[in-house]
Formats: structure tokens, sequence, C-alpha cells
């Protein structure tokens, strides 16, 4: 029997160095593109990323290396995961981020990649080694072995190799038949407990798949084949290294952890954070820009640069009437709203709903969407 790690996953041996960094949400999750050689059923790719030529790093859109760099720098990160999509349908983009965080972090900023084997060939890895990736990961297809032959391209190069798949509880045998096939040509397999996504791609829950709880994305029986397989390959004693990844290590261990390392770079000073890295701050908004039914939608459409220029004129007369230094009191042109601490956002409440403007008392993440968990309305 093999018993859960600390990060309440499952390894036979020493975890791959790109999970060791991952789960210490240490690794910048640099989304290179969506475009996709396949149409998987299970896709977890959201609507507005698949098929779509879009890059994120973290929950940052980016345009170019500069913009991940300085993500990569906002999180403190040790290295970097590169996924899509398929980053090799990009692969000069892909070869000029490696070379571009290489040449800025150094030769130790750890960089791994997945990729379907659709579009590997002799010419794409070699790029990729070249430019300095430290560890490669395949995605095969489990519908058919024809593209299978082509991970053994991968073994002339001094890199780490991998496997990952998602375990879909149907396909028991084709995941052993891989099993079998890799365990002597990489040093590691990744078996990703398979979740459902609220998105166009996947097709699990029209397939009668079923989720192991009201609240849960997990697949009933994709964790029990997990474990199936590892005790399997031990047996086999097979020399790779199988590592069963659960949906509570990525949505828990690995996000909380990066999201503690992103607040301790990005608090103001008036922000408090919690043991999980949510910020809790004040912030005053405009009536015609506050969160509500629609809030996204209004931000996308607003004209910021007419209402930035009525928030700074707030700005400047709140200093001055409050007595509130520039480090107090912060204009946040993202979201187009006014930034304090939670203490001087109820202390004056009167004062700011007087002027028209909504104080409100926020909890958020602290990625670049500052997306908001909390937001309470002070009247
Ligand atoms: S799961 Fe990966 S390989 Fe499959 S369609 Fe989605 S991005 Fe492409």
């Amino acid at each position: 029997m093999i018993s859960q790690n600390q990060y309440y996953s499952y390894n036979t041996k020493e975890l791959p160095l790109g999970c060791q960094y991952c789960v210490k949400g240490e690794k910048l999750v640099l989304f290179v593109t969506g475009i996709c050689p396949r149409t998987c059923y299970f896709c977890p790719i959201s609507d507005l990323k698949y098929g779509n030529d879009v890059m994120y790093a973290n929950e940052r859109k980016v345009e170019n290396a500069e913009d991940v760099i300085l993500e990569a720098e906002l999180m403190n990160a040790k290295g970097a995961g590169i996924t899509g999509g398929d980053p090799l349908s990009k692969i000069d983009r892909t070869v000029e981020f490696i070379q571009k965080l290489k040449n800025k972090f150094g030769k130790q900023f750890h960089i791994h990649l997945y990729t379907s084997l659709n579009l590997v060939n002799e010419k794409n890895l070699e790029r990729l080694f070249l430019a300095g990736l430290d560890e490669i990961r395949f995605h095969p297809d489990l519908e058919t072995k024809q593209l299978w032959p082509r991970i053994a391209l991968a073994q002339k190069y001094p890199w780490h190799i991998g496997i990952e798949v998602p375990l879909i509880p149907t396909k028991k045998q084709e995941l052993k038949e891989l099993l079998d096939f890799v365990q002597d040509k990489v040093t590691f397999i990744n078996f990703n407990e398979l979740e459902r996504a609220d998105n166009r791609m996947s097709k699990l829950g029209e397939m009668g798949f079923s989720t192991t709880g009201k609240f849960s994305y997990a697949i009933s029986g994709s964790l029990d084949l997990g474990l199936e397989l590892l005790q399997y390959a031990q047996e086999k004693q097979y020399p790779l290294a199988c590592h069963v990844c659960t949906a509570k290590l990525k949505d828990g261990i690995q996000l909380t952890n990066r999201i503690k390392r992103e607040s301790e770079n990005v608090k103001r000073s008036f922000d408090v954070v919690d043991a999980e890295g949510i910020l809790s701050r004040g912030a005053l908004y405009l009536p015609e820009l506050a969160p509500g039914v629609g809030y996204r939608r209004k931000l996308d459409a607003a004209d910021k640069t007419l209402l930035l220029q009525q928030l700074h004129v707030f700005l400047t007369k709140i200093q001055h009437d409050l007595h509130l230094s520039s480090e107090q009191i912060v204009l946040d042109p993202l979201k187009v709203r006014l930034l304090l601490s939670r203490q001087h956002a109820k202390q004056h409440k009167k004062y700011f709903l007087k002027q028209g403007l909504l104080p409100a008392l926020v909890k958020e993440y602290p990625t670049a969407d500052q997306f908001e968990l909390e937001v309470e309305f002070l009247k």
C-alpha cells in the first residue's frame, strides 16, 4: 500500500524535479498559446484560451517575454512550467521564452514543458534542448499508440524525460500498456487525477463520468485507478518514478503556496495578509464601477482613462482632507479604484459616501487579476 505524501499525492520514488518546485508554489505557470493540434474530450483549458493564440503568465495576460519576466519577478519564481495548448505549435516563441528566462534568472532556473506528441520531431527537440529546457513531459494519446515511438527521440539529450497523462477510469488497460512501453525510456510518469472542467472542450459529464461529490470536480474512480497503477509498476519493478498528482495537490497545496509567494511581493504597506496569502484591504469604488452583477464586463468596457482622471481628483482631495500620505491611499489603475487600509475605510466611511464614493472591505487574491473573494460595502 503506497501512502500519501505531505502534499496529498502519492509517489513510488522521488518526485520529479519540476514537481518539487511546483508543490512549493515556486514555479511560474507560463501558458504560451491556446493553439493545440489535438481535441481531447477531457481538455481542461478554458474557452477563453483553447484554440486562441493568447499568452498568460500565471493569471496575467502577457504580450512578450518582458511581461513574463515581470510576473516571474513578482512571485520570486525559481522556475517555470511551460504549457498550453501545445507549446510546440508556437515553437519560435517557446524557444525565445526559454532562452530569455534562462538569460535573466540563470541556469539554475528550472524549466519544464508539456507537449502532446503530435508536433515532436528531431528538429523541435534539438531547439528546445539548446535553448536550455531542463525537463520535457509528453502527453501521449491513449486512443492510439501510433505516435508513442516518438518519445524515444528525446533520449538523445541529457534532460529529464517524463510522461504526464490524466487518469481516465475507463482507460485502465491503455494506461498499463503505456506504463509497459515507457518504463525504460523515461525517468518518471505523472498520473493526474481527472477533473471535470466548465468549458466547451470537456465532454466528461455528457460521457457519464461523475464527480466524487457535489462540490468536487474530481472524477470518481480516477484516484483509485492511479493507486492501482502505482502498485502495478512496483510489482513489475519498473525503474521509472511514478506519481499520482491529486486534485487536492493541484488546487489546494500548489495554488496556495504560489499565492502566498505572490502576496509577499505585491502587498501594500496597509494590506493584511492571512495564512493563505489572501489580501485584506479597504477599497473606494466609483458607483458605476462597483463589484456586483456584470462587474468584469463593465470593467472591460469602461473608458478607463476618463475614470482614472476622476479618481485622481478624488485621491488628491482625500489626501488633503484626511491627511493621508501617498503610501496610505493609492490609485489602482487595473480595477479603477482607490486602495487604503481597512481601518481608514471604516473610520472615514461617512466622508467617502458624502464624496460619492463607495467604501468597502475587500478580501482578494494577490494574483494579477486581483480576484475578489469577498466585498463588504460600508454604509
Ligand atoms: S488536453 Fe492538452 S493536448 Fe489535449 S486538447 Fe487540451 S491542450 Fe491539447
